[in-house]
């Protein structure tokens, strides 16, 4: 059949096996690479044969309502969710989207929709930067971006309504956030980084309007497949109307695969003959905990950098104290000339995303640690001599 081969940065030759010299570390996006390994080590969990047959059509079924959400795929997300122990999901209804970043919008747009007057959308910094960038290009009639939320004051921004976005774990620093419980907006929760792997769990989150993807939990961003839990039925019939009139559903062969992928995550860790040692949340964890301890070993070393710090915590899922194994560092450059920490960055051939994404200022600079091996000895080599250099 068709075969699409391509080397992997920093690779060659005809097996992609010659590394090329001097190589750029890039550690720009938060592509979830690390992944590839794992199911690569396990093709039997991963792997899903479509026949040219299968759900063809828009619709699951002939008259189906709007929600294109495959039973299978809603069973194998609360089985997900019930695993870890990370959410609530009895009671709520599921709104899934192409990739969680077209839920980001529907979440604001239908919320925005409710309100009669038009809405703030805002976002304490450091956000995700989509955030940001989504407000403003989609911005009709009914919201406006209106920049950090103004917590002293107990009116909202010019009075009218306000919705807030909040990253929890955050991209790009970790930290588990909740806004104060006197916030008079509604607040959308992006959980895309709330996974045993990635952050210690200590409850079942339980907010009006969460949002989940595929991407940081299995890896497979490329499929796009995210959901949001939600408790109010209005707004998730205006969130399905949004994901129909935008994409007409989502595609029926993502879920497919996306069943399959949450369905062997879930088994591997049901099955007693299988140990849990194998599961991905294991894996993930693993990986990310050394990542970070050789991270902060490198930054210990430098009066010129600092990184976040994280809190260890006891991690529900893993029974036991969880050390911080998140999926950026989120650098900060000490000195008073280094005002452009990503030039920094460049300089020593190492590429990070600016502070200035984030709504921040550029003397942070965010670094991916959720790339392939390689990518990370690569990052961390160019780390190490730019370190040593004082
Ligand atoms: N939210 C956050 C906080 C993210 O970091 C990302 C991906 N970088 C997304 C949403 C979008 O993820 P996806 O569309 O792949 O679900």
């Amino acid at each position: 059949g068709a075969q699409i081969c391509e080397c992997h940065e920093c690779f060659t030759g005809p097996d992609c096996a010659v590394p090329i010299p001097d190589c750029a570390a890039d550690a720009d996006s938060g592509d979830p690479q690390l992944f590839e390994d794992y199911w690569r080590r396990h093709p039997e969990m991963g792997t899903v044969v479509t026949p040219g047959w299968y759900r063809m059509g828009y619709q699951i079924r002939d008259g189906q309502s709007m929600n294109f959400l495959n039973n299978a795929l809603e069973a194998a997300i609360q089985e997900l969710h019930a695993l870890t122990g990370n959410a609530v999901t009895e009671g709520r209804y599921i709104v899934l989207g192409t990739g969680s970043m077209q839920l980001i919008n529907a979440a604001v747009h239908s919320l925005a929709l409710q309100q009669p007057n038009v809405s703030n959308v805002v976002a304490l910094a450091p956000y995700y930067g989509a955030y940001e960038l989504q407000t403003k290009i989609f911005s009709t009639a009914n919201y406006r971006w209106a920049g950090e939320p103004e917590r002293s004051s107990s009116t909202s921004l010019n009075g009218g309504p306000v919705i807030e976005l909040i990253a929890s774990p955050n991209n790009p620093t970790a930290t588990i956030q909740e806004v104060p419980s006197n916030t008079s907006g509604v607040v959308v929760y992006d959980h895309a980084y709330y996974w045993p792997h990635l952050t210690a769990i200590t409850k079942a989150v339980d907010n009006d309007i969460m949002l989940f993807t595929l991407s940081k939990i299995t890896g497979h961003a490329g499929t796009r497949i995210g959901w949001a839990i939600v408790k109010d039925l209005d707004l998730s019939v205006k969130m399905m109307n949004y994901v129909f009139l935008n994409t007409l559903g989502v595609s029926h062969d993502s879920q497919l695969r996306a069943t399959q992928l949450l369905h062997s995550v879930v088994k591997s860790y049901t099955r007693p003959t299988m140990s849990p040692e194998k599961g991905i949340f294991h894996y993930g964890h693993e990986v990310l905990l050394a990542r970070w301890a050789r991270l902060e070993a490198i930054f210990s070393k430098s009066s010129r950098f600092s990184v976040q710090h994280i809190e260890t915590q006891h991690c529900s899922f893993f029974g036991k104290k969880s050390a911080p194994s998140p999926g950026y560092a989120w650098v900060y450059c000490e000195r008073d000339e280094d005002v452009d920490c990503s030039e920094v960055m460049l300089r020593a051939n190492i590429t990070g995303r600016a502070g200035m994404f984030f709504g921040s200022s550029n003397r942070y600079v965010r670094l991916t640690l959720l790339r392939r091996q390689t990518n990370f000895e690569n990052l961390a080599a160019h780390l190490s001599v730019l370190v040593s250099q004082g």
